[in-house]
């Protein structure tokens, strides 16, 4: 009789497809986690004030190295390897390899451990290095409470308030205590785990690539998981698959030497204000698509498996038009998610003349617009770059990237100065690559509730240095999207910290492929 009931246990043991074994799996590790998390949450708290209490601005260099150092120890007290890549005057790249016997691949998790710059005065009630605990938001009314004694524990709905509590200090300790939690239940990690920490991040990561290519056999790898970033603003967790990147752009077109009175010149001297807004009124339709040719030429389109996760993604549009008060959107009727995998082209800004209360009758000498160009895989920043130029001179211009010399002005009635910085291209890893469905498998099992999938956040990150090693890379973020994470008042929730602790813990025992 016993004998029957093993054998019929094992028969439906092996039956049972990858994603329900991935699931009873997870979940055995989600429910040991928890466990431990519930018995040593101020003790895991204790150290992310600790991390926390350490000012992380890039630019200060003693304190961003002592975060380092903090860092190094931290992860040598768990029998990491450590390693620190130097950028001279700056936080090293901070390294770190835990090896796993049982492992059949490698996973570098990325995460950075600088700050945006802090205006104490902007903070409300509290300093930006002296982590405080609230029972809720400030918004929501949240007190300031003393954090707990040593036996204490911690409710979901309370706040840790601190520069980098949430981005992205957080991660590091989640993942911290994750291989904490599974190495006191005895839980084999399933991959080799390597840690990358990053010191200046929120500076646009000057270095990265350089220290990156100095020392590239650090970064083999199967997988390369970013933790930077909020989760989906429904609270359900978040996957992405890539980031947008960006390339940033200045036109100057330009006027008489110097501004004359409209009066006596008007109807004659030519406004370099109007003749900037035309051209500007040239790049786009009515209904925001980019009219520069070629503009979408080299766009890898979406697969299905892309296409299916969009589909399946919360639609929030109706509710954001709504919050930025905006009537309709553009697109041609193309959601949100959809139009964050097309490039764009955006006006951040313009300058001429006067705007000022009192009139100023004038022409203006020059007029300048500020553009971004966010880009999409496989349309880099040189080459959108080069057909945005091409655009200009097909309007007249004659294009430069300096002032021009009075020969110039005297030759060539449109001159268009036009500048760049460096931008860089962006990131999509397939959704259909079997690690990609992997995980998505064990972030659905371990968390509470289903992942939200997307092919391409819209923001952007250099995540293309990995990409370019041959590293698929896959965002796996954390924290709270209410965060405030770039201004005042950063906080993160702590019941984020935890499902974050769980979710990490299930790909570091369980991600199969
Ligand atoms: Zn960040």
């Amino acid at each position: 009789m016993k004998r029957v009931a093993i054998l019929t246990v094992a028969m439906m043991f092996f039956s049972m497809s990858a994603a329900a074994q991935d699931n009873s799996a997870a979940a055995r590790v989600v429910s040991s986690v928890r466990v431990y998390r519930v018995a040593h949450e101020p003790q895991i708290i204790s150290e992310f004030v600790s991390l926390l209490s350490i000012p992380n601005v890039a630019s200060d260099t003693p304190n961003i190295q002592r975060n380092a150092t903090a860092l190094v120890a931290m992860l040598n007290r768990r029998g990491f390897h450590t390693q620190l890549l130097p950028i001279p005057g700056r936080g090293p790249v901070v390294f770190g390899d835990l090896e796993s016997p049982a492992a059949k691949g490698t996973v570098i998790f990325y995460c950075h451990y600088d700050g945006q710059p802090v205006n104490p005065s902007h903070w409300t009630g509290t300093q930006p290095f002296v982590p405080a605990l609230r029972t809720n938001t400030i918004d929501a009314g949240g007190q300031l409470i003393p954090f707990p004694e040593k036996s204490g524990s911690y409710e979901d709905d309370w706040r840790l308030y601190a520069r980098s509590a949430a981005d992205d200090k957080a991660p590091i300790i989640a993942l911290l205590a994750a291989v904490d939690a599974l190495r006191a239940n005895h839980i084999p990690l399933a991959i080799n785990l390597k840690l990358v920490l990053e010191g200046e991040e929120e500076d646009s990561s000057p270095h990265l690539a350089a220290t990156v290519a100095a020392h590239k056999n650090l970064f083999a790898g199967n997988l390369l998981i970013t933790a930077d970033g909020p989760i989906d603003q429904s609270g359900r967790p978040l996957v992405f698959f890539g980031n947008r990147g960006v390339i940033s752009v200045r036109i100057t077109v330009f006027g008489p030497l110097h501004p004359l009175h409209s009066g006596h010149y008007g109807n004659w001297a030519p406004n370099p204000a109007m003749s900037l807004a035309k051209l500007l009124a040239t790049m786009k339709d009515d209904d925001g698509h980019v009219l520069v040719a070629g503009f979408y030429d080299n766009v890898v389109p979406l697969g299905p498996a892309e296409r299916k996760a969009i589909a399946e993604a919360p639609d929030n549009d109706a509710k954001l038009l709504r919050t930025f008060g905006l009537a309709a959107p553009h697109g041609g009727g193309k959601k949100l998610l959809e139009l964050l995998n097309e490039p764009s082209l955006n006006i951040d800004g313009l300058q001429s003349g006067w705007t000022g209360a009192q009139a100023k009758t004038i022409i203006p000498d020059t007029a300048s617009a500020s553009l971004d160009m966010r880009l999409v895989k496989n349309a880099g920043p040189d080459q959108e770059f080069s057909r945005l130029v091409a655009h200009i001179r097909k309007q007249g211009f004659y294009v430069i990237d300096r002032e021009p010399t009075m020969d110039e002005r005297a030759k060539y009635p449109r001159i268009a100065e036009v500048t760049h910085d460096n931008g860089y291209p962006a990131t999509r890893t397939p959704m259909d690559l079997p690690i990609s469905q992997a995980l998505m498998r064990v972030v659905d099992a371990a968390a509470s509730q289903p992942a939200v999938k997307i092919p391409l956040i819209g923001g952007s990150v250099p995540m293309y240095i990995f990409n370019d090693m041959g590293l698929p890379v896959i965002g796996v973020p954390i924290v709270n999207f209410d965060d405030n994470q770039h201004s005042a008042n950063e906080n993160l929730r702590i019941g984020n910290l935890w499902s974050g602790m769980e979710i990490y813990a299930a790909i570091l025992a369980g991600l199969r492929w």
